[in-house]
């Protein structure tokens, strides 16, 4: 006969707790040391080769001690990030984290709650920063919410929703349900996700058109019209207007207003790339330069930038609920629901999103907002434009180096002034960020190449700002001669 006893013994869960414990409690004051003393340490430093091959194993067949695996990760994963804490990171627009958001992801994780739907008390968390969205965009109560990665993500699902309100058959019977062609309108300083989201979207970028900017970077709107009339002409169905608050290169927020009348007078859906500039309206002082941003059909943003929630945590707000369930719900057997056990409390977020199992992204989101308030992290926005303009005006001051955009909000781009200067600021950009102490990056503006001073950290000051001046012309001196010699070498031969 069959031995029917089993041996369960093969539980995940500690053999010793108190073990456990206290290795938590080390882990937990490691990281607290870690980011309280952030600024003494390098804002990057290029990985050593020896732990680059660290990472290199098979898969573990066989247990480790925590201990030692937490030893590994102390020394060779937490000293080689990209350093978006650090006070000196001015690369990309990245936020700087904070502690709240630290413990925030650290109870989340205790509770592995999946927020793909049921009848449970995450999702009511989620629900009420759902709501906060909805009041602070001055948005209808018929409107809905949805956390997910990004931006990125959050842009394409405005698309899906946009491109579904216009042609119902697609989800079903495709593209070719309809004879004519979609096409969508966004500025030429727009993040590249737009039109990622149209090729994602069945619709194809080249269907994206792109409309020149005006000097500020904000989209022009007669090209604007001309091009949706020209479109129209064509036998072509324009769906979409994409408007940018905040572009990703320089800060530009386009007439948000203006861009609701067009949409309005085409019938077009009016989305809003607010990534990292939709939030500032939570900054009394830079609110103002939003307006219109509550007229939107959706906006798309992230907490995980200027609002300093940990990674990842975007948001996709749309106006007209009916039009976002009506692009994402499937019905599945499986996720039935009943209203008198957990299936209860339709709709749920995955009938909102591509997303079935989803994390607890709404807990560091909400703690952030309620222990540090809104008005706090407002300060920091408007402290972060404070310093663009202390470093604006510096740059202004100097005659060897030359701002080459506006500086609207918190980004700043300029340049060495010298010859090959494409080459040497590219150059100015890499030596600095091996220096460790500051890491600004480049773009192009106008097709001239940037250093590109992104202030998102909300631990930055002016002493930050002052070592990016000091690093730059301390390399640009060297590298500007030394091109100079390259060059003089060249052109003798
Ligand atoms: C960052 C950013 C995005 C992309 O957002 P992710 O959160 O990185 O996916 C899109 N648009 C703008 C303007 C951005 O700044």
């Amino acid at each position: 006969m069959t031995d029917l006893r089993l041996n369960e013994d093969a539980s995940l869960d500690p053999k010793c707790w108190q073990s456990v414990r206290d290795e938590a409690h080390r882990m937990l004051d490691d990281i607290l040391n870690h980011v309280q003393d952030c600024r003494k340490e390098t804002v990057w430093q290029p990985l050593p080769e020896h732990v680059r091959n660290s990472f290199r194993s098979s898969v573990p067949l066989e247990p480790s001690p925590l201990a030692e695996v937490y030893q590994t990760f102390h020394e060779s994963v937490r000293p080689y990030c990209a350093g978006n804490i650090h006070p000196g990171f001015m690369g990309w627009v990245q936020g700087g984290g904070s502690v709240v958001g630290l413990l925030a992801e650290m109870l989340a994780g205790g509770l592995n709650a999946n927020l793909g739907g049921r009848d449970q008390a995450p999702l009511e968390v989620e629900k009420e920063v759902v709501e906060w969205m909805r009041q602070l965009f001055r948005f209808p109560d018929t409107s809905s919410g949805l956390f997910v990665t990004g931006s990125s993500i959050a842009n394409f699902i405005a698309i899906l929703v946009a491109r579904n309100a216009s042609l119902q058959k697609a989800r079903k019977h495709g593209m070719l349900s309809s004879s004519k062609q979609l096409t969508a309108y966004t500025s030429q300083a727009a993040h590249r996700c737009i039109a990622q989201a149209l090729d994602m979207a069945g619709i194809g970028s080249q269907w994206l058109r792109k409309i020149p900017v005006d000097e500020h970077q904000r989209v022009e709107l007669g090209a604007l019209e001309n091009a949706i009339q020209a479109d129209l002409e064509q036998g072509n169905l324009p769906f979409c207007i994409v408007g940018c608050a905040g572009t990703v290169d320089v800060g530009a927020i386009d007439n948000l207003t203006s861009l609701r009348k067009i949409s309005d007078q085409y019938g077009l859906h009016f989305h809003i790339d607010g990534a990292f500039g939709a939030l500032a309206l939570l900054a009394p002082t830079i609110a103002p330069k939003l307006a219109g941003i509550e007229l939107a059909d959706s906006i798309a943003f992230d907490f995980h930038k200027w609002t300093q929630v940990p990674y990842d945590a975007g948001f996709i707000l749309v106006r007209d609920r009916a039009k976002h369930i009506a692009s994402f719900e499937s019905p599945a057997d499986y996720l039935s629901r009943d209203p008198r056990a957990m299936s209860a409390a339709s709709p749920w977020p995955c009938d909102l999103g591509p997303d079935l199992s989803r994390g607890f992204r709404a807990l560091k989101t909400w703690m952030t907002f309620k222990v540090y308030g809104t008005r706090q992290i407002g300060r920091v926005m408007e402290q972060n434009c404070r310093l663009a303009q202390y470093l604006a005006d510096r740059i202004r001051a100097d005659d060897s180096l030359e701002l080459l955009a506006p500086v609207p909000l918190n980004i700043v781009c300029f340049r060495y002034r010298c010859a090959n200067a494409d080459r040497v600021n590219q150059d100015i950009v890499a030596a600095v960020q091996r220096s460790g102490s500051v890491a600004p990056s480049s773009t192009r503006i106008n097709g001239v190449l940037a250093i590109r001073a992104a202030i998102f950290n909300h631990r930055t000051t002016t002493h930050d700002i002052d070592q990016l001046l000091d690093q730059v012309l301390c390399h640009a001196n060297d590298l500007a001669a030394s091109s100079q010699q390259s060059l003089g070498t060249h052109l003798d031969h």
